[in-house]
């Protein structure tokens, strides 16, 4: 039983191959297998068929080669690929009756199979199995009759059995073990899409929610505009009211907006100093309403690569966040560092903190502990924003002593951009 044993090690080997290709693909941040990848594993096993042939004398070469056709075939639409390396593998080893045969036998199979391709992934997942045993059934008994006419074996039982129960099984389990790991990888890719799906129609209605509550008060307050009889001054305050709730709804969307496209628009420089200036003098009225002291002390260079309008939105987002954080006034200190690889930018407040469990679920959607006053979107957004800029956020937070948020960004150095092109 040489062949039969032969036949078992040829098979062991590629299922082993298979397995890690499998664990490999598992773990790989793509879940699908290009067409060139697999065409690399598939030779690269055929090539271990053939190192491992069962070779009683120069002209017999006993391995699973028919396996890697069919399966290659099948599942990866590289049938006369398979077939010509296959033809020209065995050329290596010599011109003569063998080779003939594996051209009387591959090259049909090959096209064969790649006709087959489409409608084999038409078929449900069991059924592609059964058609890939019943191929490796039909081209073993093939094989064996070409094997009787052309160069009979010495040990016809031993290679009888071989060629007849073993490729049909190895074709079996690894075009089971093939359907096993796709079906998991569907789940997988389902359950994401689901995910998506689902955090999408949440974040919709909470959207609309956030949105038709300003609108509906700026609404009530145009009415009451439409009066005639108003004092300048009612109507002013009016106005005022209008445009903050506007305003608020306007911070809502952009904040959704950035959320679902964190990707940059525009990549740019920007000099951290003037825009953080910038952000400061927006909410310099908030801050002074809150008698919040705003203490900055700014590195005198330092830019860092990025779109202007996140970043605005970004910090803009955490100082809001540090000045509701002091109802009752406060200090809040924003400090940038230069140095040649990074820009640190510190945001510290004296505010109310974070207990352990808040700082955890910091950034997650709609997570506030502000009431109807909150969206919970703002930290969502920072967060998103900082990963699209390649930057990092460190929170330490102390309840009811304040809440220091460090960033982190790569410096941009202009000279080092110009030497890479
Ligand atoms: P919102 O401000 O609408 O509540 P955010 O996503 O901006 O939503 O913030 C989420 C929560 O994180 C806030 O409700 C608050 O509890 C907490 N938080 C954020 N920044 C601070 C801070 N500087 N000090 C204390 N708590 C903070
Ligand atoms: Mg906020």
């Amino acid at each position: 039983m040489e062949i039969t044993k032969h036949f078992f090690f040829n098979l062991s080997l590629l299922i082993i191959i298979l397995f890690f290709v499998l664990v490999w693909a598992d773990k790989s941040s793509k879940f699908r297998f290009s067409k060139g990848c697999s065409l690399f594993w598939f030779l690269f096993m055929m090539w271990i068929c053939f190192q491992f042939s069962y070779q009683p004398d120069p002209h017999y070469f006993y391995d699973l080669r028919m396996i890697i056709v069919i399966i290659g075939g099948l599942y990866a639409g590289i049938g006369p690929l398979m077939a010509v390396a296959v033809i020209l593998m065995r050329g290596f080893y010599g011109i003569e009756p063998g080779f003939y045969t594996n051209i009387f036998l591959y090259f049909p199979l090959g096209i064969i199979l790649w006709r087959m391709y489409p409608w084999f992934w038409r078929q449900a997942a069991r059924k592609r199995i059964r058609v890939a045993v019943l191929m490796a059934t039909i081209i073993s008994v093939l094989t064996v009759i070409t094997m009787e006419i052309s160069i009979p074996p010495q040990n016809r039982f031993d290679a009888w059995f071989a060629y007849l129960v073993i490729p049909p099984l190895g074709v079996g389990m690894i075009s089971y073990l093939i359907e096993f790991a796709k079906r998991n990888l569907d789940i997988r890719e389902n359950m994401v899409r689901t995910e998506k799906l689902e955090a999408v129609e949440q974040m919709g209605a909470a959207i609309s929610h956030e949105i038709r509550n300003p609108l509906t008060a700026a609404i009530g307050f145009v009415q009451l505009l439409q009066e005639q009889k108003l004092t300048p001054r009612k109507r002013q305050e009016y106005l005022t009211i209008v445009k903050s709730e506007l305003e608020s709804a306007e911070q809502v969307i952009q904040n959704y907006l950035t959320f679902s496209k964190p990707s940059l628009d525009k990549i740019e420089e920007i000099n951290v100093k003037k825009e953080l200036m910038q952000v400061i003098n927006i909410l310099k009225p908030t801050a002074n309403q809150n008698s919040v002291e705003i203490n900055s002390d700014f590195a005198l260079l330092g830019s860092i690569e990025g779109d202007r309008q996140k970043f605005h939105q970004c910090f803009l987002n955490i100082i809001k966040n540090a000045i509701e954080a002091m109802p009752r006034g406060g200090q809040l200190y924003i400090e940038t560092q230069y140095s040649s690889s990074h820009i640190t930018i510190e945001i510290k407040d004296t505010g109310i903190g974070m207990t352990k469990e808040q700082l955890q679920r910091l950034g997650e959607p709609y997570y506030s502990t502000k009431g109807s006053k909150g969206t919970g979107l703002g930290m969502m957004v920072v967060f998103s924003i900082v990963r699209a800029m390649q930057g990092s956020v460190k929170v330490q937070s102390e309840l009811n002593k304040g809440t220091v948020f460090t960033f982190s960004f790569p410096s941009y150095t202009p000279a080092l951009k110009k030497n890479e092109a």
